[in-house]
């Protein structure tokens, strides 16, 4: 039985499950989303060029992905570190850091980061989507040169040629339709997860059909579902019964965009990106519904525009505004208290 068994693993080390306190399962504090950037539109040039100022700011919350240093979130460290400290202050205790390969994981900044701050910061193993993959990754096999072996030895002993150990496996990214490449990694996510007994959490791609298809790949490959969350259903599954289906296989469901309000969302035009009050929303159906155990919620922060630096609502959102719009919502403080801690403690302890 692993060391990790019964703990959560952090940056900094092994802590025992009841000290995590409220927790973001779902946040990045350094990375970098130049493989997502979006051309501007015609005329939009100058703008995506230009520096961030107040007056391009609905602009650019408009248009995030087509600014091409709004992209680059590893710059700003000092600002995470103010953040972090607010979050502190807010009665925030730890944050799940997500930043996989392919999108500039610095595990020696998110140990800096939980040093300076207090915060307990948990960092994710693995591969993020297809596009990212390098001509390296491609050729590895699932069980011989090995992707289930580079993923279990970032959780035992440390990842990018450091002693620091990842706490989670993800967010493992997948694209639509699901490329071989990325069924290749979710395979060796789901034997890494059963050699370790550890979470795990997937970035779907962008369909309804996503969620369902990782979560069977992952089934099939012998992985724990009932210890693996799915992210950003509040842009993948819009259907009432369609979620009811998906929350049916096991997972947990997170809902981690919360901040994130724009009229086009380019990655998918014809999503219409709910409000964080229809995200509200969809928290009360599912715990009507009986799935209180299984919600979990987050910001997903992923680029500059979102820091309160540059007038967004920064890491300590939820707890200041989305927690009493909540209860206004006949959500109750045990449930609040469930989904911000007992959820993501159960999920982030090792077996
Ligand atoms: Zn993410």
């Amino acid at each position: 039985m692993p060391e990790q068994s019964g703990k959560v693993q952090t940056v900094l080390g092994l802590i025992e499950p009841g000290q995590l306190g409220r927790t973001m399962t779902h946040e990045h504090l350094t990375m970098t989303f130049e493989c997502s950037h979006v051309p501007p539109a015609p005329g939009d040039e100058g703008l995506a060029a230009a520096p961030i100022e107040m007056k391009h700011l609905h602009w650019l919350q408009q248009n995030p992905y087509s600014h091409s240093e709004n992209l680059l979130l590893n710059q700003e460290i000092e600002a995470v570190k103010e953040e972090l400290l607010c979050y502190r202050k807010a009665g925030g205790g730890s944050i799940v850091e997500n930043t996989t390969t392919g999108i500039t994981r610095n595990l020696p900044v998110l140990r800096k980061l939980a040093k300076e701050t207090g915060v307990h910061i948990i960092a994710g193993a693995g591969y993020y989507v297809d596009v990212t993959h390098s001509d390296e990754t491609r050729k590895m096999t699932v069980e011989k040169v090995c992707l289930t072996d580079i993923i279990v030895s970032e959780v035992l002993h440390g990842a990018d040629g450091t002693d620091i150990r990842c706490g989670v496996i993800g967010e493992i990214g997948t694209s639509w339709p699901i490329t071989e490449s990325e069924k290749k990694v979710l395979r060796a996510t789901a034997h890494a997860q059963t050699q370790l007994g550890c979470p795990v959490i997937i970035h779907p791609g962008r369909n309804k059909a996503a969620p369902g298809e990782a979560i069977r790949i992952l089934q099939e490959a012998g992985g724990n579902i009932s210890k693996t969350v799915m992210s950003h259903l509040d842009r993948t599954l819009f259907d009432q019964q369609e979620l009811l289906e998906f929350a049916k296989m096991g997972s947990y469901l997170e809902y981690d965009l919360f901040g994130t309000e724009m009229l086009n969302y380019p990655f998918n035009l014809d999503v219409d990106m709910p409000s964080d009050s229809q995200r509200v929303q969809a928290l009360a159906f599912l715990i009507r519904e009986g799935y209180e155990d299984r919600i979990l919620i987050a910001h997903d922060i992923h680029t500059k525009h979102r820091l309160t630096k540059y007038g967004g609502h920064g890491f300590s959102h939820i707890l200041k505004n989305i927690v009493p719009k909540m209860l206004s919502r006949g959500i109750t403080q045990n449930q609040v208290e469930k989904i911000l801690i007992e959820n993501p403690k159960q999920w982030l302890t090792f077996k």
